[in-house]
């Protein structure tokens, strides 16, 4: 990920380089070029609108600082605005519940499974107590697969009878406080497309769960196409932020770089592999730092 665009920036810095100082004429070449940059990485447009602005802005508004290049003063601003619209810090988890609830939300294939027992194993590595549960009952591989990593990771899974989401996450609420579980992490049901029913079983999962935290797992790879279903979640529950997942992939960024700034919600977690250590938190300007190289 972030490879071509990485590559493409730096070709528009190196268009300043040697200029004396910012003017709107010698930045015009590189805006340009950092615009197309962006919207080829599948950026949404009106991030990649509003980002091109407040770079001219500051750019053109500045003193060329002593210790910076026009050149290097660019780049650092550029790399300032990435960090914003990616959402400045580190958005841990809210884990005040006793015991605290996560719930999992997200299309089919997005990784949502996955994701739920990553998450479990980097909180058992925290020193919390997991239970997991199996609230996806639709896809019948769902139910066996987090059973499968459940095993791997020693975490246990509930599954209560298979067939009903809503008197399994009753159960697994109280089988958790019985066996003093502190984090209870509900993997839900997805579909292949956003539909009424999903949303509506959804809905009254959290209406009984009461979770700290609703993440939508969503797919990098599937572009602006996830960045809608985000919306759309995000218009119909409360989600508390979101996980990308297989960035270690060869999509194009633009999921990462637009997410937060159409939603308002903050990406807490990445995907970076299919193995259960592959989920890492989210840090705005490491990311940044990989965009620019
Ligand atoms: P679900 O339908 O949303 O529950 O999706 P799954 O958890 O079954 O994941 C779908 C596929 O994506 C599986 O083959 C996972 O191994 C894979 N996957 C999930 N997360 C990642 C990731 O971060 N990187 C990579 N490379 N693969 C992932």
């Amino acid at each position: 990920m972030f490879e071509s665009l990485q590559e493409k920036l730096s070709r528009a810095f190196k268009t300043l380089s040697g200029k004396g100082r910012i003017t709107e004429s010698n930045i015009k070449e590189a805006v340009k070029q950092i615009k197309l940059s962006l919207l080829e990485a599948d950026v949404n447009y009106k991030v990649v609108k509003e980002f091109i602005k407040s770079v001219q802005e500051k750019a053109l508004g500045e003193e060329v600082l002593k210790s910076f290049t026009p050149d290097q003063q660019f780049i650092k601003i550029v790399r300032d605005e990435l960090i914003k619209v990616l959402g400045e810090k580190k958005v841990g988890l809210n884990l005040s519940g006793s015991p605290a609830k996560i719930m999992l939300v997200g299309l089919q294939g997005s990784g949502k499974t996955t994701t739920s027992a990553k998450l479990a194993l980097m909180l058992k590595k925290e020193g919390k107590h997991p239970l997991l549960v199996a609230a996806d009952v639709y896809r019948p591989a769902a139910v066996d697969q987090l059973i499968q990593l459940g095993k791997q990771i020693e975490v246990p899974v509930y599954t209560g009878d298979r067939k009903d989401p809503l008197k399994i996450v009753q159960e697994a609420l109280d089988e958790a406080v019985k066996n003093v579980h502190d984090v209870i992490i509900f993997d839900t049901a997805g579909r292949l497309h956003v539909d009424e029913k999903m949303m509506e079983e959804v809905r009254r999962i959290a209406e009984i769960v009461k979770p700290d935290e609703i993440l939508m797992v969503i797919d990098a790879m599937t572009g602006q196409d996830a960045v809608n279903s985000a919306k759309k979640f995000n218009d119909e529950l409360e989600l508390t932020g979101f996980v990308v997942t297989k960035i270690d992939g060869d999509a194009r960024g633009g999921v990462i770089l637009s997410v937060r700034h159409v939603t308002g919600k903050p990406v807490k977690f990445v995907g970076i592999s299919e193995k259960m250590d592959g989920l890492e938190y989210f840090y705005p300007d490491r990311i940044a730092g990989r965009i620019l190289g």
